[in-house]
């Protein structure tokens, strides 16, 4: 190996401080804060407490059924009125490890969780991206208001991490939210949808784009349905979603 170019010498430099680093500052688990194996994202026991959305689930909008058998179909809500998106993957369930942590990189600042969580993401859509092959990834937007209070959106933020890794572009800047809308927990899937009709405009037109829209957690899926009419009306050619929790109940 020649030390002549710069590139190497610095790729060595590199690892050498990133070997400093970790002997200095451990690296921990980011949910419970336990000693890490090294490159490891987080502890095996936050792992091990992710649920998986497993068959059978609706192959439409990734609602996991209560029954142990049988194939992936259509929940009711997707057979009464099939959403606009294509599909929808999700890493789990929203409970225990993954409630736990959108609960710190939502509500408490804790936007360092971008990486290892959008690398879950990248690892549990793998198929599924493959097959579609998005032409842009797209956050669910923030009303401006609620940016201002959390002065970052989650959704841009897995949505940056997970287009790195997969070498698609982002557009943050092309979905916009144009109204503020009420908070939806506690309401049914009519009301979400009813709440957020209008809700979502473009700042340009599309031209047949393949979209994969991404959101931190889906719960009756009202809102990328809305997000996803938005954009099929703008132009773009399928959408499909990509998010981290799966709430169980379709609300
Ligand atoms: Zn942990
Ligand atoms: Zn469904």
């Amino acid at each position: 190996m020649s030390f002549n170019s710069p590139k190497i010498l610095w790729q060595i430099l590199r690892q050498e401080l990133i070997g400093l680093a970790d002997l200095c500052f451990p690296p921990i688990c980011p949910l419970c804060r336990q000693a890490l194996q090294a490159s490891a994202l987080f502890c095996s026991s936050c792992l091990e407490t992710i649920t998986p959305v497993v068959s059978p689930r609706c192959s439409r909008c990734d609602l996991p059924f209560a029954a142990e058998d049988g194939s992936d179909h259509l929940c009711q809500a997707c057979l009464q009125d099939p959403p606009p998106f294509l599909w929808a993957k999700s890493v789990g369930l929203y409970d225990e490890t993954l409630r736990r942590a959108v609960q710190k990189f939502k509500y408490e600042g804790d936007f360092n969780l971008d990486r290892p969580l959008a690398a879950l993401m990248k690892e549990a859509l793998q198929g599924p991206i493959d097959d579609f092959s998005p032409d842009l990834l797209l956050p669910v937007p923030l009303y401006v208001t609620r940016l201002r209070q959390r002065s970052y959106n989650q959704a841009l933020l897995l949505a940056k991490s997970l287009g790195r890794s997969r070498q698609v572009p982002v557009a943050a800047q092309l979905l916009l939210r144009i109204r503020p809308t009420p908070p939806q927990i506690g309401l049914k899937a009519v009301q979400r949808r009813r709440n957020l009709r209008g809700a979502f405009a473009l700042s340009r037109p599309l031209q047949g784009e393949r979209v994969l829209l991404v959101d931190d957690v889906m719960t009756t899926g009202a809102t990328a349905r809305e997000c996803s009419r938005t954009l099929l009306d703008g132009g773009a050619g399928e959408v499909a979603v990509a998010v981290l929790a799966r709430a169980r109940l379709h609300g």
